[in-house]
């Protein structure tokens, strides 16, 4: 398969280093021939984004803190002036205080619920908005989920009630803008080790258990997690809008752990 993405112009939101899950989706997009924007979280970030950007010959590497709207508004700005449109849209954005990613759900503050909503939510809503005024009818976004949304996973707790809601969004989204032809999907990935992966409490645990007890007995790639956004932006995932598509080796069919592992 060659160049699936050629012509193609899109945004990236969420790379934070080169372990990160939206660095591994860029890289496969940008090997099938897409021209690629970068946002990045703030100067901090820079310094690793800008190189690795460059790296895929990205024209455009911009800030953008999705709490500040004013400068995901100037993205989209950026965007419009440089290229006219866009094609497609990556949200791998997330965050909660760490302090609630241990513990019980139960003890969750109503600051850091909202603060985590609107980060990891309700920006894909904002983001996604700016994202379809610029697109034509082929267009397609994904935002990045976790199973920890429809089942509990110790820790994991308001981040869990934020993907749910994502998820939601990813429905009534992919409804308002399906009628112009503009797609809205989630990947759902398994445990990947990357910064936000380890805030939350026992992360090393929940990693092992998966692999584990997955069907295909391992974790998954940031290059895999690529492979699956490559289908659902490109034209190959034409029909498809309103998934929450796994890409986790299968852990999220399992009921009960397989006895030979378990005697293991
Ligand atoms: P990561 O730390 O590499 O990426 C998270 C990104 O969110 C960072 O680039 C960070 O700068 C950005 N971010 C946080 N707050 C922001 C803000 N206010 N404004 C703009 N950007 C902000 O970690 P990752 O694991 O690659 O996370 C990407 C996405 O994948 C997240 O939505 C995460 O929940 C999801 N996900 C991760 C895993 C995992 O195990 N790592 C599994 C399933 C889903």
């Amino acid at each position: 398969m060659r160049d699936v993405m050629k012509g193609k112009r899109g945004l990236v939101m969420g790379v934070a280093n080169d372990h990160s899950i939206a660095w591994g989706i860029a890289k496969v997009l940008a090997g099938q021939g897409a021209e690629l924007a970068f946002t990045y979280q703030g100067e901090g970030m820079a310094k690793r984004v800008r190189p690795l950007a460059a790296g895929l010959g990205a024209s455009l590497v911009l800030p953008c803190d999705v709490e500040d709207l004013a400068s995901v508004d100037e993205v989209f700005r950026r965007l419009k002036d440089a290229w006219g449109g866009i094609d497609f849209l990556v949200h791998a954005v997330a965050f909660s205080d760490k302090s609630e990613l241990k513990g019980r759900y139960a003890d969750t503050t109503r600051e850091n619920f909202s603060r985590t909503m609107v980060i990891s939510c309700f920006s894909f809503t904002e983001v996604a908005k700016r994202a379809a005024a610029l697109m034509n009818a082929g267009g397609a976004m994904i935002t990045l989920t976790y199973g920890g949304s429809t089942r509990v996973m110790p820790n994991y707790n308001v981040m869990g009630v934020a993907k749910a809601a994502l998820e939601a969004s990813v429905r009534y989204l992919a409804a308002d803008y399906g009628p112009a032809g503009v797609r809205v999907n989630a990947i759902s990935a398994g445990p990947v080790r990357t910064l936000a992966g380890a805030g939350i409490a026992d992360a090393r645990l929940m990693f092992n258990y998966q692999k584990r007890h997955a069907p295909l007995r391992r974790t998954v790639t940031i290059e895999e997690v690529g492979g699956s956004a490559l289908y659902l932006l490109s034209d190959l995932s034409l029909g498809v809008t309103g998934e929450i598509h796994f890409v986790d080796s299968g852990y999220n069919i399992i009921s009960m752990p397989h006895p030979d592992v378990l005697k293991t």
